[in-house]
């Protein structure tokens, strides 16, 4: 590769495909949420996330976003029920952002685009490793959770906080004792589509669960996420702003939602 994927104009995401062929595939994500077009599906359980053990070791800004990563050694974070068959375990989570208020969020509800958007990323246990879940068209469940302007979320400060430590890609700081629970809104009203990695490889193994109710942020909390870098340290800065996938083409594929 002559340079690594980015956001940029000239390695941003209308030029995965070159690297990444399943950029143009047929369940690719995120996608543009139609709510008159999504169908509700009386079969589809309550979602059942299961964090109170959930055991946060690590922030790390990877050039891209920043990682939040948990120990997924044992079953202790683990997503259940909704659309999913088995065990899903939370192995990190991250952010999607923009350059100001009115965009950031990958999916869109109605083209409408949230602030920030919220990925707690788990893999199926029947695969023994993230590694190999990857591999599989049921290996990840993502759990999207959009961030909308407004008052300010207590259970996003120590995020954030840690972020003075991890301005620069590559670095990365301690961070245990977090309660992922904080980030989830009261509803766990949803809607399920087959989708993908929203970024490279851009496998498509995820089955994606994207909250209905978003969680609220202030505006002074998210220029805290944009004042982290892209670049390496001792680099010009470059602001980590926009890092989101737009809406790929639906395709072949339905929408189902959990509520009516
Ligand atoms: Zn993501």
């Amino acid at each position: 590769m002559a340079h690594h994927w980015g956001y940029g104009k000239h390695n941003g995401p209308e030029h995965w495909y070159k690297d990444f062929p399943i950029a143009k595939g047929q369940r690719q994500s995120p996608v543009d949420i139609d709510t008159k077009a999504a169908i509700h599906d009386p079969a589809l359980k309550a979602l059942c996330p299961t964090y109170e053990q959930a055991v946060s070791q690590r922030v790390i800004n990877n050039g891209h976003s920043f990682n939040v990563e948990f120990d997924d050694s044992q079953d202790n974070a683990v997503l259940k029920g909704g659309p999913l068959t088995g065990t899903y375990r939370l192995i990190q989570f991250h952010f999607h952002w923009g350059s100001s208020d009115g965009q950031g969020s990958e999916h869109t509800v109605d083209k409408k685009k949230y602030a920030a958007e919220l990925h707690l990323v788990h893999w199926n246990t029947k695969y023994g490793d993230f590694g190999k879940a990857v591999q599989q068209p049921d290996g990840l469940a993502v759990l999207g959770i959009f961030l909308k302007i407004g008052d300010a979320r207590p259970g996003l400060q120590k995020v954030l906080d840690a972020l003075d430590s991890i301005k620069t890609k590559g670095k990365s700081a301690d961070f245990t004792n977090f309660d992922p629970r904080g980030l989830l809104p009261e509803s766990l009203d949803y809607w399920t589509y087959p989708g993908s990695l929203t970024t490279p490889p851009l496998l498509e193994c995820v089955t994606w669960i994207v909250l209905k109710e978003p969680i609220s942020v202030s505006s002074e909390q998210m220029l805290k996420f944009r004042r982290l870098n892209f670049n390496k340290e001792g680099e010009p800065e470059e602001l980590m702003v926009d890092n989101w996938r737009p809406a790929q083409p639906l395709h072949n594929r339905q929408i189902n939602a959990s509520f009516k």
